[in-house]
């Protein structure tokens, strides 16, 4: 007689088979896990010494008022690194060529070009979006469509120019019908931007929209919230914002990101 499962067990089945949902095939899941433990070996080279995982009963819902959850040390006990970036030596050629013809995750089923960062190496600042739309998806290069137009009028209306500036996404590839990516897809592909980052080392990063904002932060309060004041990312400057693809949808929403962008300008001024 077949043994029963405990209650317990069938939870644990249901947690694996939920977060295994977006995965069509056997290997894809071999793939996730081994592109993980790469992704976690490299994350405690750059000196991360604790991950913060989010219960996959939470992640469909998650509350925006919550109280973060505190940081479990995965290494043991130590005292935490140095909340910088070590210097990186890498090039953003070595990253790409590392990235490829990817697969690491679901997202590279429906695309046609994998996305990658793009503009000046040495900018002082820097704009992550969520992942590419068609027409990025369409011409290999981020923030080019409707939205891409109305970023590269903010970068002016600072005095900057486009080429000044480097500008990226936490996803690679863009999401059937525009959907956000989920949380293992943005985690596959996030590690990328976090080492062009690395590499760059911008004085201000300005993250357009929640999902950019959520994945870079590592925070569950919501854009509306964080918007217009300044965050941390190892000694970085971030200023969250509204994504411009939202102020296309709702106009009035231009002053307050205005008003964004002048800090970030005002920051940069006072900093050269
Ligand atoms: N929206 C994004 O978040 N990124 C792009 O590259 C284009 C639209």
């Amino acid at each position: 007689m077949a043994a029963r499962l405990t209650q317990e067990e069938r939870q644990a089945i249901r947690r694996v088979a939920t977060a295994c949902r977006p995965y069509k095939t056997m290997q894809e899941i071999v793939n996730l896990i081994v592109e993980t433990k790469k992704q976690l070996e490299h994350l405690r080279a750059l000196g991360v010494e604790g991950i913060r995982p989010q219960p996959i009963e939470e992640r469909t819902a998650p509350s925006e008022t919550a109280a973060p959850e505190p940081l479990t040390s995965l290494f043991g006990d130590l005292a935490p690194a140095p909340a910088t970036f070590a210097p990186s030596a890498e090039t953003f050629e070595q990253i790409h060529t590392e990235i490829g013809d990817c697969t690491r995750c679901p997202l590279h089923l429906e695309r046609t070009h994998v996305v990658h960062t793009e503009g000046n190496r040495e900018a002082r600042l820097m704009f992550v979006g969520e992942a590419p739309g068609a027409d990025e998806d369409a011409q290999s290069r981020p923030f080019v469509g409707r939205a891409g137009q109305l970023l590269t009028k903010i970068i002016e209306a600072i005095g900057l120019k486009r080429e000044e500036v480097l500008i990226g996404n936490v996803n690679r590839c863009r999401p059937p019908q525009n959907r956000a990516p989920t949380t293992e897809e943005a985690s596959m592909c996030k590690p990328y931007l976090l080492r062009e980052i690395a590499v760059v080392q911008p004085k201000v990063i300005v993250v357009l929209g929640n999902t950019a904002m959520k994945n870079l932060l590592d925070t569950r309060e919501g854009i509306t919230r964080l918007r217009g004041t300044f965050q941390d990312y190892k000694g970085i400057k971030v200023m969250p914002t509204f994504h411009p693809a939202y102020l296309l949808r709702d106009p009035s929403k231009k002053r307050e990101t205005w008003e964004d962008l002048k800090k970030v300008r005002d920051y940069l001024d006072s900093h050269p």
